[in-house]
């Protein structure tokens, strides 16, 4: 053996071989969420850095803002990656967030080949990515899943009544086959996943034209523009509040019980849109009148999540009602329009 070969023998023996994560010299857990710029995202981005992580933030700026982040942007534990998960990446992390997605029927259907792109490609592009580091992932699905339900409340063991050629087939189909995908990583490849499948929420940051009901109807109130009810206005949905749900994902992600989910995040109040517009118009002491527009296809009825997996499991409950969620968001959206 040459003197070359015996100094790389002598390190061979001597160096501690490097785990399979390449870690820095960062105690840190290094934590990428994706579509880290959003409405969620941002709040999540935020905790994290609270709680000591360093944080990846990659977004493509389809419906996220800078603005979001801007304050994370002088942390050093922050960076931003302008990325599209629809294209490989390559990054060292030991946990990811997959929120990448527009969220918003009108943010959704307005390119629907590139939403299915996102959600199916860029599930396998950060899937493999998890593979290869052996990161722990979760996946931000949807009660979109459940499509317009015959089952109420929707239990995680609802398999959902969703048409696949819909206009919002591409966000539901696409969130569907991202579980497919997620489940299949884990049978066949061994990858940690969490599935958590959420239900609407508000809060600050939601984008003030996304279309959601309660940033449309916040809007059109505080700018005395008519309430535009969709349908006779009798149909239902569940609202949580943001920091609920950023609590329900860390949870979740957190479990070193290795439970996977799927687990339903969101608050069980239910309203009818006509309720929330009316609730909205007294918070808001608006005059706005309501108006009524035809609903959208394939608008689901009612919504309503069955948490009792997420309060067995996570020990986790929603603590803000929508009586107390709503004017922190009323007040956001009267800063960000100067009214
Ligand atoms: P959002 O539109 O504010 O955030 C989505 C983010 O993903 C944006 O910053 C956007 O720019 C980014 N993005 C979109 N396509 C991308 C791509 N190809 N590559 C990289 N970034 C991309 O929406 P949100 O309300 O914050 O939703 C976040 C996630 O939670 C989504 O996956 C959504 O499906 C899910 N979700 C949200 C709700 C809700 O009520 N807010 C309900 C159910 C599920
Ligand atoms: N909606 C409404 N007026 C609006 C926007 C939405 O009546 O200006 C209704 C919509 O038809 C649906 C409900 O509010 O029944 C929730 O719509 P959103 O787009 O917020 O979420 P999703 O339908 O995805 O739950």
């Amino acid at each position: 053996m040459g003197p070359g070969l015996r100094q790389l023998e002598h390190l061979r023996r001597t160096v501690p071989l490097p785990s399979h994560r390449m870690k820095n010299y960062s105690l840190k857990t290094r934590v990428m969420v994706t579509g880290g710029a959003g409405f969620l995202g941002s709040h999540l981005c935020e905790r994290l850095l609270q709680t000591g992580c360093e944080v990846l933030c990659v977004d493509n700026f389809f419906t996220g803002a800078r603005q979001n982040i801007e304050h994370l942007l002088p942390n050093p534990s922050f960076e931003l990656l302008r990325h599209d998960i629809t294209f490989p990446l390559y990054v060292e992390v030991d946990r990811i967030y997959n929120l990448a997605c527009p969220a918003s029927p009108v943010h959704y259907q307005f390119d629907p080949v590139q939403t299915v792109k996102t959600s199916v490609v860029g599930a396998v592009n950060m899937l493999g990515l998890a593979k290869r580091t052996k990161a722990r992932i979760l996946q931000a699905s949807t009660s979109e899943v459940y499509g317009d339900p015959t089952l109420h409340p929707q239990p995680e063991s609802y398999w959902g009544h969703v048409n696949p050629i819909g206009p919002r087939s591409c966000y539901d189909e696409g969130k569907r086959c991202a579980e497919t995908l997620f489940f299949d990583y884990h049978r066949q490849n061994g990858v940690e996943i969490r599935v958590v499948r959420i239900f609407n929420t508000y809060g600050p940051r939601m984008h003030p034209r996304d279309g959601r009901v309660i940033s449309n109807f916040i809007v059109q109130a505080l700018q005395g523009a008519d309430i535009t009810i969709y349908g006779d206005g009798r149909q239902t949905r569940s609202f949580c509040y943001v920091d609920d749900l950023v609590e329900g994902l860390v949870r979740m992600m957190d479990n070193e019980v290795g439970f996977t989910g799927p687990v339903n995040i969101g608050n069980p109040g239910e309203f009818t849109m006509l309720e929330l517009a009316n609730a909205v118009i007294r918070l808001t002491g608006s005059r706005s009148r309501l108006v009524y527009a035809p609903l959208p296809q394939d608008d689901p009825r009612q919504r309503q999540p069955d948490i009792t997996l997420a309060a067995q499991t996570l020990q986790w409950q929603p603590t803000v009602s929508l009586e107390k969620g709503l004017p922190k968001t009323v007040e956001y959206f009267r800063s960000l329009l100067k009214l």
